[in-house]
């Protein structure tokens, strides 16, 4: 189990800020937020929280989501199959994604390389930075690790 106190702190002072209501659920869904492997969906978010036997409304885990994203603890992902998908983004490298189309998986990368262009394309577009999102999409070249996953439907 991960030390959640200064991300229980960042929220705590967010929601103060946004004059939001503090309530344990927010809290317990940030928790279980921040266990989750990698990318995950406002769904298996509610899934886990419900098999942690926690007693958590749908539409609570959906709008805590929501401004977990705006306190950046958590990032929204968009990997072009139109369903979001959170990620901790506390304590975690900055990275971006290799998205397989046949078989769905999602790689991690790092590199820096990126973000002086990134800001060499903000100013000379005088436009304020505030998020980006940069996903590759392939195939896996090792085909024994790469199974469709729609091959039945087809
Ligand atoms: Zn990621
Ligand atoms: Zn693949």
């Amino acid at each position: 189990m991960k030390d959640n106190k200064k991300a229980h702190d960042i929220f705590t002072k967010f929601l103060k800020n946004g004059k939001n209501r503090i309530t344990p659920e927010r809290f317990q869904v940030l928790d279980v937020a921040l266990e989750m492997e990698e990318h995950f969906g406002a769904d298996e978010l509610y899934l886990q929280i419900k098999m942690n036997k926690i007693n958590v409304s749908r539409a609570t885990v959906y709008n805590t989501l929501e401004l977990l994203v705006q306190c950046k603890l958590l990032v929204k992902r968009n990997f072009g199959d139109n369903i979001a998908k959170y990620e901790s983004c506390f304590e975690r490298k900055r990275h971006d994604h290799l998205v397989c189309t046949d078989c769905g998986k999602i790689f991690e990368f790092t590199d820096t390389d990126i973000y002086p262009i990134i800001d060499k394309i903000c100013t000379e577009s005088n436009f304020e930075f505030n998020n980006y999102s940069f996903n590759i999409f392939g195939k896996c070249k090792d085909k024994s690790n790469c199974t469709k996953q729609n091959e039945n439907l087809d």
